[in-house]
């Protein structure tokens, strides 16, 4: 294991299960101090907070420290109190890791405006408020920062009945190519990770159903569904100094899934 964050300082959203839970895990295995932060599941955010304790231990990371913090990403108040808290606590930030989101299904025609108002607001209402409050203390002292938002192959790919879902994340890359832009000449980098299909409890509807599991895999070109760690190995590059010179890019770890699977066999001519 790298040891790319001796002596950083990251917050992840969304870190009480699943990609958020292993990107905060191996943001610590490297030295990071983490901030956990989650809106419901408290046994989900303690036992994320063990696993950060533990892989500094193992680490020898003995300066390294965690943070639980609740707040809701969509609410402006509880962002805002949440980054007086770890401000205050710690004084300094490196790494703001965007990961808390939200889908629900429905056909379009059915769909319900507080649904659109609730996954907008999560996943990209909560995106903008975190990258803003980050931004403005990484422009308050020397040394920039990063940011790597959380967005899904549906940033490109459409995703027929998750209307919400997929308008979230196609707005998530013009957030992330327009605060790139931005601040591109003040040392902080903006960028987003595009999993595919990944075993996380946001997949409940198929992770444990070996039927259901099979027809998922058969449309991924490396025919399996990803790992949360294989995610969040891709976001501790681009949260590290070894990523320098990478801003505004959404990195597809995805299994090939972008790659218009469709096409795999000779049917167009
Ligand atoms: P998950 O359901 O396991 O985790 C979601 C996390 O978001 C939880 O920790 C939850 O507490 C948090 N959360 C939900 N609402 C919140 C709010 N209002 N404020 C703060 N935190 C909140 O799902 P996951 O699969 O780990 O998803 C994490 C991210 O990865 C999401 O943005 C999702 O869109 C993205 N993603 C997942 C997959 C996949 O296949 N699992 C694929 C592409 C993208």
């Amino acid at each position: 294991m790298q040891q790319r964050f001796i002596g950083k300082y990251a917050l992840v959203t969304g870190a009480s299960a699943g990609i958020g839970e292993a990107i905060a895990v191996r943001l610590a295995q490297e030295g990071a101090s983490v901030v956990i932060n989650y809106s419901r599941n408290d046994s989900g955010a303690a036992d994320t907070a063990e696993q950060v304790k533990r892989a500094h231990s193992e680490g020898g990371f003995n300066d390294a420290r965690v943070l639980i913090h609740k707040a809701d990403v969509s609410n402006e108040a509880s962002v805002t109190a949440m980054f007086e808290a770890v401000l205050g606590a710690w004084g300094r930030l490196d790494v703001m890791i965007n990961n808390a989101g939200i889908q629900k299904p429905a056909p379009s025609e059915e769909s319900m405006t507080a649904d659109f108002d609730r996954i907008l607001g999560v996943n990209l209402r909560g995106c903008y408020l975190c990258s803003r409050e980050a931004i403005k203390h990484f422009l308050s002292r020397p040394g920039g920062g990063a940011i790597v938002n959380n967005s899904s192959v549906h940033e490109i790919i459409p995703k027929p009945q998750y209307l919400f879902y997929s308008i979230s994340k196609g707005g998530m890359e013009n957030l992330t190519k327009t605060l790139a832009l931005e601040y591109a000449d003040r040392d902080i980098r903006v960028n987003a990770v595009g999993p595919g299909a990944i075993v996380t409890p946001i997949n409940m509807s198929w992770i444990n159903d070996p039927k259901a599991k099979a027809v998922v895999e058969s449309h991924i070109p490396m025919g399996r569904a990803g790992e949360s760690a294989e995610i969040a190995a891709v976001f501790a590059f681009l949260a590290s100094d070894e990523a320098s010179y990478i801003t505004g890019q959404t990195l597809f770890a995805c299994g090939g899934l972008t790659l218009f699977p469709e096409f795999r066999t000779t049917w167009s001519s």
